[in-house]
């Protein structure tokens, strides 16, 4: 288990000293997180590494993760492609299943927070307990709010106008709601298996075991198959560079528990690579964290075309690695991506093939603008300025002023 000192390393004491004062003023205070999965995605991740952390630090902090069977996931799927603004058709019956299964794990879920933290859509209506129990409950909303289905929105919101405070994830997620909002944005841990050094011998060897050549190019996107990761799109990028120059593509990524469409999204990925031998289509499984985090390292250029993304976590990893990334101008991303400075942004499959011929045949370029992300990201991302945001919300439930600087 990492502990927080070796942190001190990479952030400065300053920043270290500051999370024990914060930590200890909310001692006395349990924190109760609540998600839809234990593994695969960003918030599992999150969640993962900040927790131990928090509890290193002092704090009373748990996880549950709420209880649903396939069709639950089904329908949540849905609700969170229509939040995306993706066209989905959600049935009364439907929102009304989903919100059964809420209601069941209310019943079931033993809350014994002060502060009840509920994760994205899946558990939102969790909070009609609230009438029964009390606490201070907070929405934290991962994903791209910025054009949300109207229906399924004004749904979603008559819940989450029952929380005391709602956290999105960047400005644009704002939304035109009664409850205080704040704006918290995620972290990656440079410690974690995920995104620490790794010996090059390692790197290597990952590579040989996939078959890839590091004598050439390699194009990856880790990524969960999703559609709204477009990874088909991502193969025709592929081929626009390929034309004109050799390469390999690197499609990586595993499935989510509450995530039931990866099966059909990893069909169509591996009927668009066809026969193609420089595509790696990999299947990971929820453990594979040296791996991402060998491919990442062992990568000429890492992509993110995301239709739509919540913050795109991966883009903060692929940066931290000083590796120049080219990703869709969506969600979180260009918080994280300056365009020209700390990585390039795109919108079209056009637009992320031009910017990779550019890269590989400008490396010295390409070699900057990883260097300035790495920066970025260490100014900005790093999951201690993510507990640090964390603890200032959690004592902000306790005064009585309504404005939160974080
Ligand atoms: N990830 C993983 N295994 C996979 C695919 C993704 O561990 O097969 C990780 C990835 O490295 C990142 C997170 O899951 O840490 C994905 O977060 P992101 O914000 O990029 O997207 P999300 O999946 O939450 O939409």
């Amino acid at each position: 288990m990492i502990k927080l000192g070796e942190y001190r390393k990479i952030v400065g004491d300053e920043i270290i000293d500051e999370l024990h004062l914060l930590a200890d003023r909310i001692s006395g205070k349990t924190i109760q997180n609540i998600n839809s999965t234990a593994v695969g995605g960003g918030v599992a991740e999150i969640l993962t590494r900040i927790i131990p952390l928090l509890k290193e630090l002092g704090v009373n902090v748990g996880w549950d993760v709420i209880k649903g069977d396939e069709k639950f996931f089904v329908i949540s799927k849905k609700i969170h492609n229509a939040l995306h603004s993706a066209r989905v058709e959600i049935t009364d019956d439907e929102l009304n299943y989903f919100l059964d299964v809420n209601q069941k794990n209310a019943e079931e879920i033993d809350f014994y927070g002060d502060i009840i933290f509920v994760h994205d859509p899946q558990p939102a209506a969790l909070i009609e307990k609230r009438n029964k129990i009390g606490r201070n409950w907070i929405w934290r909303c991962h994903i791209d709010f910025s054009n949300p289905n109207k229906r399924i929105w004004s749904f979603l919101k008559s819940y989450i106008e029952k929380y005391d405070t709602v956290v999105f994830s960047a400005p644009t997620f704002g939304r035109d709601i009664s409850t205080k909002q704040i704006l918290i944005s995620p972290s990656i841990d440079p410690l974690s298996e995920k995104n620490r050094d790794l010996p090059e011998k390692f790197i290597d060897s990952v590579f040989e075991g996939y078959g890839i050549d590091r004598e050439k190019p390699v194009i990856t996107q880790i990524s969960r198959f999703d559609y709204l990761k477009d990874p088909v799109g991502v193969i025709r990028a592929y081929r626009l560079v390929k034309k004109h120059m050799d390469c390999q593509l690197v499609l990586a990524g595993g499935g989510a528990t509450d995530d039931p469409e990866g099966k059909k999204v990893l069909k169509a990925v591996m009927e668009e690579a066809k026969q193609d031998k420089d595509i790696f289509v990999l299947h990971l499984s929820p453990a594979s964290h040296l791996e991402i985090n060998a491919l990442q390292r062992g990568s000429t250029i890492i992509l993110q075309k995301s239709l739509r993304e919540g913050f795109g976590l991966t883009v903060s990893e692929a940066l931290w690695k000083a590796k120049p990334v080219i990703a869709s101008a969506v969600g979180g991303i260009p918080l994280q991506i300056i365009h020209g400075y700390s990585g390039i942004l795109t919108h079209t499959i056009e637009g992320t093939a031009y910017w990779i011929k550019q890269l590989l045949s400008d490396p010295e370029y390409a070699k900057k603008l990883g260097e300035n992300g790495r920066e970025h990201i260490k100014d900005n991302f790093l999951i201690t300025r993510h507990i640090r945001d964390y603890l200032l919300l959690f004592l902000s439930l306790y005064r009585k002023e309504d404005i939160v600087y974080l």
